[in-house]
């Protein structure tokens, strides 16, 4: 039995954290799931949306699986989802960015990994105005974090057999910061001498992951260029519906998927679980369970090229349960 904690959120993140969960159990893996809430719905309650038993049971459990929160614009309260990164210090965000047939998109075995830095860079939020009509955000990068978040990328590069990791950057024109770096990738790259490294101009990258993804495996950046990246991947693939995610730091994982709450179709049993489901697929291999990961990715990868059950964001109308039952069935 292992112990998860589960955060499910708010919008659609009820109905597909239960789709999730259900998945898992009828792949056999037994969890014991520990429900703790955050966000807009608890702040009645605790006076703060982010209450200290949230992190108090992440940090016990070491993992959790997170369904998306609304961060209410102009409410004064900080997305919630970041204060969860930062708290427990969740230096890296993972994003797979892998094609499956018949998934709605143009392109065809595209298979790489985002390894996005999650705490400084120009998301540091040091930002203020210099007078009424200027204002200025300070980009902060330590060679600790780029050669954390660099390690990680050839450790896991290491352990699922990948061959090249890619550093991606604007170190001609940022040469302190980003030339820090890819100072660092290069330094860090050495100490793993059987996989490959280059490195891409983040505009270049942009143009060379639309014309050839099939080229790219792990890539490896600083923050905001991972957030671009990352969306531009889950374009790639066919959209948020199918995009999973992790945030993780030294000891402790939170696997969530990358959209949001989808306050649009919220409650309607619209929802596309698999992006929720896929980042489970991910939670399962982190906690070792792989075959039950494997058998759960083929299940979905059957459901979406028969193309018989699908959610509205993939072309068809199966509810958010329909599209849960056919993927148990094949499981
Ligand atoms: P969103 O991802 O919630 O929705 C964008 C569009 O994609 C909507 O049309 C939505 O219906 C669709 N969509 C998203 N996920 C889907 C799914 N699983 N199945 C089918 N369709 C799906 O982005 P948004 O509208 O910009 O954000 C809504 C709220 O979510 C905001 O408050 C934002 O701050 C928050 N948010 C939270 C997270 C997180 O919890 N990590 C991430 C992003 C946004």
């Amino acid at each position: 039995m292992k112990n998860v904690t589960l955060i499910p959120g708010d919008g659609i993140g009820p109905e597909v954290s239960q789709a999730v969960q259900k998945v898992i159990e009828a792949a056999g893996v037994e969890i014991e799931w520990e429900e703790a809430n955050a966000g807009k719905g608890v702040m009645e309650e605790y006076g703060t949306p982010l209450p200290d038993e949230v992190l108090d049971s992440v940090r016990k459990n070491k993992v959790a699986l997170k369904g998306p929160i609304t961060t209410p614009v102009g409410s004064g309260f900080r997305s919630v989802n970041v204060a969860i990164r930062k708290k427990l210090d969740l230096y890296t965000n993972l994003r797979p960015v892998k094609t499956y047939e018949g998934a709605p998109t143009k392109f065809k075995d595209v298979d790489y990994v985002v390894f996005r830095e999650n705490t400084e860079g120009l998301y540091a939020g040091i930002e203020h105005k210099v007078g009424e009509d200027a204002a200025e955000s300070i980009k902060i990068t330590t060679r600790q974090a780029s050669e954390r978040i660099v390690k990680a990328a050839f450790e896991y590069a290491q352990r699922e057999n990948r061959k090249l990791v890619t550093a991606v950057h604007k170190a001609n024109i940022m040469k302190l910061s980003d030339g820090l770096f890819l100072e660092v990738a290069r330094e860090v790259a050495e100490e793993y001498p059987e996989i490959e490294f280059n490195d891409r101009i983040v505009d270049n990258m942009c143009m060379q992951l639309v014309q050839y993804p099939e080229e790219y495996d792990v890539l490896v950046m600083p923050n905001l260029y991972g957030d671009v990246i990352s969306d531009l991947g889950a374009g790639l693939i066919g959209g948020l519906g199918l995009t999973p995610g992790a945030n993780i730091g030294d000891e402790i994982a939170v696997f969530e998927a990358v959209h949001g709450s989808a306050p649009d179709i919220a409650g309607e049993n619209k929802a596309n679980p698999i992006a929720l489901l896929l980042s489970g697929v991910l939670m399962l291999r982190h906690l070792k369970e792989t075959d039950a990961a494997d058998r759960i990715e083929a299940a979905v990868a059957d459901v979406l090229a028969e193309g018989q059950t699908l959610t509205g964001d993939l072309g068809g109308n199966a509810t958010t349960t329909e599209i849960t039952e056919a993927i148990i069935d094949r499981l």
